[in-house]
């Protein structure tokens, strides 16, 4: 271990030991500490002086990158959700100019009003990751040490696949995942599988299911057959031939179906050993996902839209679904999906983890699963984008590596942006320019009088 005093003071240090006894080895952790101090970094004296974006495409979804620089010769890298605007994080910059990016906490209380549920928080949150990696590279340490430590070394990644009608291809494409090394796999299971196949759908007259999209699914007025119910069992159990039994295999969008037809679904898949039934119904009606729980033998699964920890401990408070699912770019950040995981598991409720964006909300979301017990598996929607990886530079590659990524050790986030990468990849004309057109959107802020 060197001091940044060199071995004079070492020898000095070791010939007093015999003499000051443990408060030798207090100096010696004092030193330590200072020593992984960045030395171009006086954390007490950084300052936020700039948020810039550049606007990634078809990674495959649309995310908008956020860089937080400093009077100091560090900065922090975040991420816009999948799908949201770049708007919603520089609408904060005003707000976040002259703070000190260390105190994590404080600033996220200070912006957290400006988040909401699904998109609209994404500004809130990839300034909360940018400021994690700040505080990590101020003070020499990888995010997951921050908040408390490591529970494992390599994060379980899970991933889908594109949709087939035939359920034979599908089976293929998903036993390539598990070729690929996957240990867990997702597929949609949707009524629009069943195509125009009569008799397998009763639904109001003169509409086409399609038209369920924007309308909630307890509104649309359609319903499973017995005739239908059997066809998407059917569907599964071809994909198992495939896959096997063992493989825990989860199914998502299932179309706008009512709950009943939820529940008769539900049943008609318990052979089939699905590991989870994912976002059946909206996530804010726990009365009605308590009735599907109670009712189906799979485990229920909701969160992605979910922002801030209080719904999610409303549901596993009351048993309403078997697994949350927080999208860590939605649900409040690092720390905010760190405290959801611990709550959660006060009640027996184990943790999923969705994501859909670049490697660098990926590490964020890498470090928080790294650091909570709970942590089941972190999705990933970027296997078949050939560039994904390429985009960040300073971890082991590939990032995926038979179906985990290894938390890295590096302080921060733990990666670097690889520029030529990025920009080839970009939305719009821009990379990481200037915006002082949002240094004063100023509102009275203040949530009470
Ligand atoms: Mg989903």
């Amino acid at each position: 271990m060197k001091t940044h005093t060199g071995i004079g003071r070492r020898r000095f240090l070791g010939s007093a030991a015999a003499a000051l006894g443990a408060g030798f080895w207090a100096d010696r952790t004092l030193d330590a500490a200072v020593q992984n101090v960045n030395r171009n970094s006086h954390p007490s004296d950084l300052r936020i002086t700039d948020l810039r974006v550049a606007v990634v495409k078809d990674a495959p979804f649309t995310c908008p990158l956020i860089r937080i620089d400093t009077n100091q010769d560090i900065y922090g890298l975040g991420e816009v959700r999948d799908g949201a605007s770049k708007t919603y994080a520089l609408i904060l910059k005003s707000r976040i100019l002259g703070e000190n990016p260390c105190n994590v906490d404080k600033i996220f209380r200070k912006i957290k009003q400006f988040g909401g549920d699904a998109r609209q928080a994404g500004g809130v949150c990839g300034i909360e990751m940018a400021l994690w990696d700040l505080a990590g590279k101020a003070y020499g340490v990888p995010v997951y040490q921050m908040l408390g430590g490591k529970f494992r070394d390599k994060i379980r990644c899970y991933a889908d696949t594109t949709e087939s009608n035939d359920p034979k291809i599908y089976g293929q494409r998903l036993k390539a995942r598990k070729d690929q090394g996957f240990t867990w796999l997702k597929m949609d299971l949707g009524i629009d599988l069943l195509g125009d196949e009569e008799g397998t759908l009763t639904h109001p007259l003169g509409t086409k299911y399609r038209q369920g999209d924007t309308v909630q699914h307890m509104f649309t007025g359609f319903e499973l057959t017995e005739k239908g119910i059997a066809r998407m069992a059917e569907f599964v159990a071809t994909v198992r031939e495939y896959v096997g039994m063992e493989v825990p295999l989860s199914a998502d969008h299932f179309g706008h179906i009512g709950v009943n037809s939820c529940i008769r679904l539900g049943k008609g898949l318990e052979k089939y050993n699905l590991a989870w039934l994912e976002d059946m119904i909206p996530w804010q009606y726990t009365d009605l996902w308590k009735k599907i729980t109670d009712a189906v033998d799979i485990p229920t699964l909701t969160g992605e839209d979910i922002y801030l920890k209080d719904h999610f401990i409303e549901l596993a408070r009351n048993h309403a679904v078997d697994i949350l699912h927080p999208d860590l770019a939605t649900s409040g950040g690092i720390l905010e999906t760190h405290k959801i995981g611990d709550s959660i598991q006060e009640f027996g409720v184990p943790m999923a983890m969705h994501f859909a964006g670049t490697p660098v909300s990926c590490m964020a979301s890498v470090h928080c699963a790294a650091a909570t017990e709970n942590f089941l598996v972190l999705e990933n929607h970027s296997v078949d984008v050939p560039w994904w990886g390429d985009l960040v530079e300073g971890i082991e590659k590939p990032i995926i590596n038979h179906g985990f990524i290894t938390v890295p050790e590096k302080p921060g986030l733990g990666v670097t942006l690889n520029d030529d990468a990025v920009k080839q990849h970009l939305l719009e004309p821009g990379y990481f320019e200037p915006t002082p057109e949002w240094n004063h959107e100023h509102s009275h802020d203040r949530t009470w009088s």
